[in-house]
Order: C-alpha cells, then structure tokens, then sequence
C-alpha cells in the first residue's frame, strides 16, 4: 500500500469484479468524506439511492446519520470518513454474504489503513462483526468501546434500525454512542498531542 492514496485505491475498487455483486451495480460506491479523518463510520451495504449516486448514506438512512453527526458531534460528513463492509449493492437490498464481504473486505482495509482513523463507528451487525471478528449482535455489543489494531471502535446500531423503530429508545441509545465516539476521538488527539510534546 506504501505511497498509494485513497483516490488512485477508489480508481481500482471502480473497476473491481472480485465479487458477483459486480454484476447488478449501477457503480461502486467506494465512500465520502476525508482522507484525514480520526474518525470512519462502517455501514453494511449500499441500498438503491447509493447505487445510483455513487455515495453511502444519502438515503433515508443517510439523512438519519448527517443529522446525528450535527446534532451530537458538530459537524457534517466532510470532517469524518464513511464506507460500507461491501461497495456494490446487493440484489433486492438483501444481506451481503459471506463470500462477497471476504472479497470486498480488502478494499475496506485499504481504506482504514490510509485514512488511519483513530476511532471507528461501526452501523450495525454487519460492520461490527467484520471489524471485531464476533458473532455477537450489536445490541450486546454497543454501549461500550472495543479495542482493535490501536483503534477504538464503537458499536452502534445501523441508522435504518432506528427508522424502522421509529426511533425512540434505539435514537438515543444511537446519540448515546455517538457522544462516545465524540469523546473517544478527543482523548485520541489529546494522548497524540502528548505524544509529540514528549
Ligand atoms: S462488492 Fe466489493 S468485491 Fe464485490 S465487486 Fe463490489 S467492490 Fe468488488
């Protein structure tokens, strides 16, 4: 990976044909944001309005995240980072399968290790089984920070589980986390201020 960057390994991922989700997409939807983010959300898959835009998370599920980001941390989507564990959409919406997320999983681990961020919010089962290599659901697996390869990682739900929900308990269970990851990436930048100081 040594001297690539995120747009020459997104050109690649265009073209990529390692999976048969290759063959129903309208596009690859690699992901938006910045290549210096501390901190990358992780979703599953992209759905019909991803595949058609070419970016994750500008459907309802979307609009559900970008408000969160400014409600609980500040900010809009141009200061984080944020992908699926899968680039093309699946059939119908259905679940990636084990085969395709083993397939597109390099193209994730590409991105994590160019953009380094120091945390990472995982959106549901799919993203937090993959980056922390459980079986366990989110509901069990949220609420707390994981450690993993130097990097905190936060569970949450996906934003549809709170759409279908109708929001509620999984809302402020998802503002819950948010808030964790918002403080986790300050104490990253503090501990790495102290770092350079020392
Ligand atoms: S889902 Fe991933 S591995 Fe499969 S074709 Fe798309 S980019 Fe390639």
């Amino acid at each position: 990976m040594a001297g690539r960057d995120l747009a020459s390994v997104a050109a690649e991922a265009a073209v990529c044909t390692r999976c048969e989700l290759a063959s129903g997409r309208t596009q690859v939807v690699f992901g938006v944001g910045s290549a210096r983010a501390d901190l990358m959300f992780i979703g599953e898959a992209p759905g019909r309005d991803e595949d058609l835009q070419g970016e994750p998370f500008v459907g309802r599920s979307g609009k559900l995240l970008d408000r969160l980001m400014l409600e609980e941390l500040g900010h809009d989507r141009s200061g984080v980072y944020i992908t699926n564990t899968t680039k093309c959409r699946p059939p119908g919406n259905r679940d990636p399968l084990p085969d395709e997320l083993a397939a597109c999983r390099p193209w994730l681990e590409s991105q994590l290790e160019i953009i380094d961020p120091k945390v990472i919010v995982t959106l549901g089962n799919f993203a937090t089984r993959l980056i922390l290599n459980t079986r366990e659901g989110i509901t069990k697996m949220r609420g707390r920070e994981h450690s993993w390869n130097g990097r905190v990682v936060v569970p949450t739900f996906h934003p549809s589980a709170a759409l279908r929900s109708g929001g509620g308990q999984v809302l402020a269970e998802m503002r819950a986390d948010f808030v964790r990851a918002k403080l986790a990436v300050r104490r990253a930048a503090a501990e790495s201020v102290l770092a350079t100081a020392r």
